[in-house]
């Protein structure tokens, strides 16, 4: 979408911190970090939100979790353990409508969450 600030970065127009990329996938750090690793997980294609997922996405959504792992990997905190986290509309917190997933890790989570 034109004025999605998602696939912006997804598309390289707007900057950042990218640490992971492939064909599908983009991950980069989030510009208000809640924990000393804190990255966002993008499909490149645009979907407001988990619930535009649909059996066509079975696959992508897959692959989303098992490229969280990966990244987890790479950044260090698989061993340690992590958190992922998909905000979905208002009630789940969600302020940007491009399909996200939080990968937080290098500190202890509680639980709830607020
Ligand atoms: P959510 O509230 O689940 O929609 O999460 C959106 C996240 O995107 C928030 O944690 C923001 O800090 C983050 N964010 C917004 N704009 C940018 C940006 N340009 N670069 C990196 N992170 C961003």
């Amino acid at each position: 979408m034109s004025d999605c600030i998602f696939c912006k970065i997804a598309t390289h127009e707007l900057n950042a911190q990218i640490v992971y990329e492939d064909d599908e996938f983009l991950a980069f750090r989030d510009i208000k970090p809640v924990a000393p690793v804190h990255v966002l997980l993008i499909p490149k294609t645009h979907l407001d939100s988990l619930l535009d997922a649909g059996a066509q996405q079975a696959g992508l959504v897959a692959r989303l979790l098992l490229t969280a792992t990966k990244v987890a990997r790479q950044l260090g905190v698989a061993e340690e353990g992590f958190r992922t986290v998909i905000n979905t509309r208002d009630n789940g917190g969600q302020t940007v409508h491009h399909l996200h997933l939080h990968l937080m890790g290098g500190r202890f989570m509680t639980w709830p969450p607020g």
